[in-house]
């Protein structure tokens, strides 16, 4: 399948399909799901067990206009550090809730711009986490680093904190572009995080790059993946800007006359991917690219690798804790999102509350599905007799949940004894067929272009 008329044929340009970050995927969170139910999840997890912690600050000195992140502007550090204390409450009300020695094996920052905090909230919110939960023995602690928005002494602080993996946005180098998109990043500055970074010993670095950007074409996306390559990073994100106005309304800046086709987005995809393969990384699932001493190379090759909220991951901790305003949570029986208006978040958490406002309780029909679609994400294929056997399902029903996929997705899936796998020309349309599998009724304005 190498013609763009049989994948446009399979919908490759026109569909609109969840990431499957989770599943189900989090429009059909309802309101089932409260306090007290995530404060009994808290409660089994068992002492002597690992969790993920995320932290999410949602708040940015500028708001760039590509982004559909929920975030709110601030110029000044009176409301980050009143949301500090917020954060830290409801720490301490995890902490009320959690067995003494849980460690924490992977612990994120994310937003918004974590990197807004000022040194002293850094010490303070990294002392009320690990007074939670300390870093296990080979536990990740990884920031999402703005360059515009980091100096030395935050870095110190960070360092001195064990952050020991950076993730930098660079989006798109081309200055034309980084003024339509609203986000200037000279690489320089760029570069000087980078240095600061490996200077205090954090050596392991992430760049995200988006594709479908207005005005990107082959000749500027090379370019700036050869600026990436030249920072020396382990991992990068290769995502699709996701063009939806009507849900992030800073993007309706966005000249759509200058967006790519979706013919252009593959392009600029496979423009990019073959100069990252030829650097000699791994390509990883569906949108990332890893070196092989990577952590996350390793956990593909020996099939642990995993995806959740943060997109994939070595991590095999069955919980993530998500803290903060809008932060989901994942635990072996659901999922749970925190208040998503920063406002009421505050509100809840001050009182003492868990500030859930929404989630799903996993069925085990969820269970399975969101197991085979994790597969199919992460490793292109699935031994669907292996999942019902892991899921404890019944293999017979499991395999025919596949049944019709091959008539309807005809040249892009095999099915071998019980083994579905997508050819690895037909990769693009890894969501769509993923999607084969998703029991839930879909909006798909809410979604991203499949491509
Ligand atoms: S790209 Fe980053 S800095 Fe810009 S608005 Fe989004 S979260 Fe904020």
């Amino acid at each position: 399948m190498e013609t763009y008329s049989q994948l446009r044929k399979l919908g490759l340009f026109d569909a609109r399909v969840p990431r499957y970050t989770s599943y189900p995927t989090a429009p059909h969170f309802a309101g089932g799901v409260g306090s007290g139910h995530v404060s009994e999840w808290i409660q089994a997890i068992p002492s002597a067990s690992e969790i993920s912690l995320y932290i999410h600050v949602p708040f940015c000195r500028r708001l760039c206009w590509f982004c559909a992140c929920r975030t709110q502007g601030t110029s000044n550090a009176g409301p980050v550090r009143a949301y500090v204390e917020t954060l830290k409450k409801e720490l301490a009300t995890l902490k009320q809730n959690l067995a003494d020695d849980v460690r924490i094996s992977h612990l994120h920052w994310g937003g918004g711009t974590p990197t807004l905090l000022e040194p002293d909230m850094i010490a303070d919110l990294t002392g009320a986490i690990f007074d939670v939960a300390p870093l296990g023995d080979r536990a990740q602690f990884s920031v999402e680093i703005d360059p515009n928005e980091i100096d030395g002494p935050r870095l110190d602080a960070l360092a001195a904190a064990g952050l020991n993996r950076a993730s930098l946005g660079v989006q798109d180098f081309d200055p034309m572009i980084q003024e339509v998109i609203g986000r200037p990043q000279s690489f320089e500055i760029t570069k000087e995080a980078v240095d600061a970074l490996r200077a205090r010993g954090i050596q392991s670095l992430n760049v995200d790059l988006l594709y479908g950007l207005p005005h990107q074409t082959k000749g500027r996306i090379t370019d700036s993946v050869q600026k990436v390559l030249s920072l020396d990073p382990d991992r990068i994100a290769l995502f699709g800007y996701a063009h939806v106005p009507w849900m992030a309304r800073r993007q309706t800046l966005i000249p759509t006359e200058a967006l790519p086709s979706p013919e252009a987005r593959l392009d600029l995809f496979n423009t990019a991917r073959a100069l990252f393969m030829a650097d000699g990384f791994a390509e990883i699932g569906i949108d990332h690219f890893a070196l092989p001493e990577d952590g996350l190379e390793k956990a593909r090759k020996a099939g642990t690798m995993r995806r959740n909220f943060q997109g994939y991951t070595e991590d095999a901790s069955p919980v993530l804790i998500g803290v903060g305003a809008s932060s989901i949570s994942r635990y072996p029986q659901g999922y749970a999102q925190n208040e998503s208006a920063t406002s009421k978040y505050q509100e809840r958490v001050r009182k003492g509350e868990l500030a859930i406002a929404r989630g799903h309780s996993f069925s085990r029909d969820d269970k399975l599905r969101g197991r085979i679609i994790e597969h199919l994400l992460c490793d292109f294929k699935v031994d669907l007799a292996a999942t019902a056997d892991e899921m404890g399902a019944d293999r017979a029903t499991t395999i025919a949940l596949a049944d019709g996929l091959a008539e309807s997705m005809p040249g892009s899936v095999d099915m071998v004894n019980g083994v579905l796998s997508i050819r690895d020309s037909a990769r693009p349309l890894t969501r769509i067929i993923a999607r084969y599998f998703d029991a839930y009724e879909m909006n798909a304005s809410g979604h991203s272009q499949a491509v």
